[in-house]
């Protein structure tokens, strides 16, 4: 046994058989259950979830346990088996459900599972909500029911063409079809392969899928980033393919490779994901801070605004349904469409920069490089609560010049670069993620933020 179960906004995050058991996943399904019973009113007094899961090999596990616990607190249960993260938002307004719950650690390996929560209208729990969901789970103040009102339980297997419906709406299908593209598609053996295959075959894609088993192994370490996709970057190469398109476990994330077999990168999947919808209509975008100055171009070219969140899709979300968004995302490759489901949805922004192409009768390197490009890192800092605060204090005296966001930690935008300084929700790590006009002016920035840290921490020892 090591560590804690952790419950983030981002869900419940841990290694299956130490903490995260079957016993905490049906108490946590308790305490979800108890909280529905108590704020949803149902016109036939029937709170029904639907659950769905990755291919994990835990999955089914925890999935049992989840749906006993529902049931056990008198809730309805429908099972949408083996689908995405994306996928089980959908079904759960098209149910007419409380709620959705989702068993997947998205991209962590292997040995973990998780589990996430959704409202009726597809979107995770706030933090205020969360906190009286994760009281009640650790008071166990659930009670169970008798016989007569356990929670029933079925099945429902029309996930992938309410999906597929969905994303069709938003793109011209004829004219993507009439292109003949042909794509690569790494599925890391995830929960993504089945739908998006059905997906591509609706747009006219010929297409070359690897890693395409439900089988839960993981071909290669799960988060889409270019070390983990040498094998796709090959693939796209030797099939002469017009694009390569890889997926996380739960098919929330997208990493593009252009038809040279390069690595466009999962900031560049908002991005062009964004343009596809702005040459259609007008609106403002949402993302994250963490996000690309890329997002701020090409926001700046259509004449739009672009509105800034804390990190976390729930953060996102809700600035997008605060000020009628066209489309929203995080860095990581997450695209949000809210005519599809706003939950981070890979096939909505597979379908987008297919279009994109078909539009615009451009290659995907070319539509990559038509982004003014900028230089990035991502590191992160051993830091607890109080040094994190220091490190921004020092920093904010410093960075007196930048134009300041105390939003989520801070973020200082500065004119040939910016840097983002944050606390980890999920460890005792500080972030931070800097960007500039090149490599040499990024180090420069890092150089800066590991001297005012070894300030802070050396202070103390
Ligand atoms: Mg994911």
């Amino acid at each position: 046994m090591s560590g804690k179960l952790i419950i983030s906004v981002s869900g419940v995050r841990g290694i299956v058989g130490e903490q995260l058991t079957p016993i905490a996943a049906l108490e946590y399904a308790c305490a979800f259950g108890k909280f529905l019973r108590e704020t949803v009113t149902v016109k036939d007094k029937r709170i029904r979830v639907c659950i769905g899961r990755d291919t994990r090999r835990s999955g089914r596990m925890l999935a049992s346990a989840v749906m006993s616990g529902l049931t056990a607190v008198g809730v309805d249960v429908i099972d949408l088996s083996v689908v995405t993260t994306p996928g089980v938002g959908i079904m759960t307004r098209h149910l007419g459900c409380s709620g959705g719950m989702v068993i997947t650690a998205s991209h962590n390996p292997a040995q973990f599972n998780g589990i996430k929560l959704l409202l009726s209208n597809g979107v995770a729990p706030t933090p205020r909500l969360l906190e009286r969901i994760k009281k009640v789970y650790y008071d166990k103040s659930f009670d169970f029911v008798g016989s007569e009102d356990v929670g029933q339980l079925s099945f429902n297997e029309s996930t992938d063409s309410n999906h597929i419906a969905a994303i069709l709406k938003t793109v011209d299908k004829e004219k993507i079809r009439a292109k003949d593209l042909k794509v690569v598609l790494d599925c890391i053996n995830g929960a993504g392969a089945r739908v998006t295959k059905k997906l591509l075959k609706e747009l006219g894609c010929c297409f070359v899928a690897i890693n395409d088993e439900p089988t839960g192994i993981f071909a290669h370490p799960s988060e889409p980033l270019a070390e983990n996709l040498g094998g796709l970057c090959e693939r796209v190469k030797q099939e002469k393919a017009q694009i390569g398109f890889a997926q996380d476990p739960d098919a929330d994330r997208l990493a593009v490779v252009d038809e040279t077999g390069r690595y466009v990168g999962e900031e560049y999947t908002l991005v062009l994901a964004a343009k596809a919808v702005l040459r259609q209509k007008s609106g403002p975008i949402a993302t994250n801070l963490s996000s690309s100055r890329m997002v701020d171009d090409i926001t700046g070219q259509f004449g739009v605004k672009v509105i800034r969140t804390p990190v976390g899709e729930a953060n996102v979300v809700a600035a997008m349904l605060e000020n009628n968004c066209i489309i929203g995302g995080e860095g990581n490759g997450g695209v949000i469409d809210l005519r599809v489901v706003p939950v981070r949805d890979s096939l909505v922004g597979m379908a987008l920069i297919l279009h994109l192409i078909a539009d615009t009768d451009k290659t995907i390197s070319e539509l990559a490089d038509d982004i003014p490009a900028y230089f990035m890192i991502k590191e992160k800092f051993p830091a607890d609560e109080s040094q994190v605060q220091e490190v921004l204090s020092v920093a904010t005296k410093d960075f007196s010049n930048a134009k300041i966001d105390t939003t989520d930690g801070c973020r200082f935008d500065f004119e040939d670069g910016w840097i983002h300084l944050r606390a980890s929700n999920t460890e005792p790590v500080m972030r931070a993620i800097i960007e500039a006009k090149d490599r040499q002016t990024a180090e420069k920035y890092l150089g800066k933020i590991k001297q005012i840290r070894s300030k802070v921490v050396g202070s103390r020892d």
